[in-house]
C-alpha cells in the first residue's frame, strides 16, 4: 500500500524532480502535485515561507505536505537578495532584470569580497499538524559577467566553491547532472530524506 504526500507547488518540474528523489528512498511513498489555492507567502525568512505553503496544501488536502523555499543570499548586502531573489527587480519576476540589478549593485566590489550562498528550505507538515524544515546551503561567490546557458535564475553569476582555481565554471555552465549533485536543493533533499521516516 501506498502512503500520499502532496508537493506544495504547481511546478510539475519540481514535482518531478522529489518523485525521483522520494522513489530512492520511499517507494512506498507518493508524491503529488497540489492544485488547491496557493497562499500568500509573506513570511520573512525561507522556512516560514516554505512553512506556509506546506500549511496550506496539508489542510486544503488532509494529506501530509511538503514544499520548498529557496534563493540566493549576498554576504555584503546582508544576506540580501534572500527571500526576494525571484523578484528582486521588481513584480514581474524578470530573471534576466534580476540578475543585471544584482551584478550593477555589485559594479565596485572586488572578488574577495563577492561570497553569496545558494538556500533551499524544504519545509513538511503532516495531517496531525506536526511541523519540520530542513536546509541546504550551496557556497560560492558571484562573477563579475553572466556566463553559461544552463540551469536557470541566477545560476550565470553563481561560481560554486570547490572548483579547480583558473578552472571556475558559473553554475549555468555546469552540467544539469552536476549541478543536481551538490546545489543547494540536492543538499536539502539528502538532510529531509530522514524526514520522511515521520511518516
Ligand atoms: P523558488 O524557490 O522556486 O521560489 O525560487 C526563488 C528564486 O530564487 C528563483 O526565482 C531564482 O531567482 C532563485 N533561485 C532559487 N534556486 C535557484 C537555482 O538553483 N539557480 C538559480 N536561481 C535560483
Amino acid at each position: 500500500m501506498t502512503t500520499k504526500v502532496v508537493l506544495a507547488t504547481h511546478n510539475p518540474h519540481k514535482v518531478s524532480e522529489f518523485q525521483q528523489i522520494v522513489a530512492l528512498t520511499r517507494p512506498d511513498l507518493e508524491v503529488i502535485g497540489y492544485d488547491g489555492p496557493e497562499p500568500v507567502e509573506d513570511g520573512v525568512s525561507f522556512a516560514e515561507n516554505a512553512l506556509i505553503k506546506a500549511r496550506a496544501a496539508a489542510a486544503h488536502t488532509g494529506l501530509a505536505a511538503f514544499a520548498d523555499d529557496s534563493g540566493i543570499c549576498v554576504d555584503v548586502l546582508g544576506g540580501s537578495p534572500g527571500i526576494f531573489s525571484a523578484y528582486w527587480a521588481g513584480q514581474k519576476k524578470d530573471a534576466a532584470a534580476n540578475l543585471e540589478l544584482l551584478l550593477d549593485q555589485l559594479a565596485d566590489i572586488a572578488d574577495p569580497h563577492r561570497a553569496a550562498q545558494f538556500i533551499s528550505t524544504i519545509a513538511l507538515v503532516t495531517p496531525e499538524g506536526a511541523e519540520h524544515t530542513v536546509a541546504g546551503v550551496w557556497p560560492g561567490r558571484l562573477a563579475t559577467a553572466p556566463a553559461g546557458g544552463h540551469g536557470f535564475g541566477y545560476d550565470p553569476i553563481f561560481i560554486p566553491d570547490g572548483q579547480t582555481a583558473g578552472d571556475e565554471r558559473t553554475a549555468a555552465e555546469l552540467s544539469d547532472e552536476e549541478k543536481q549533485s551538490q546545489s543547494h536543493r540536492a543538499r536539502a533533499f539528502e538532510a529531509f530524506v530522514p524526514l520522511l521516516k515521520t511518516l
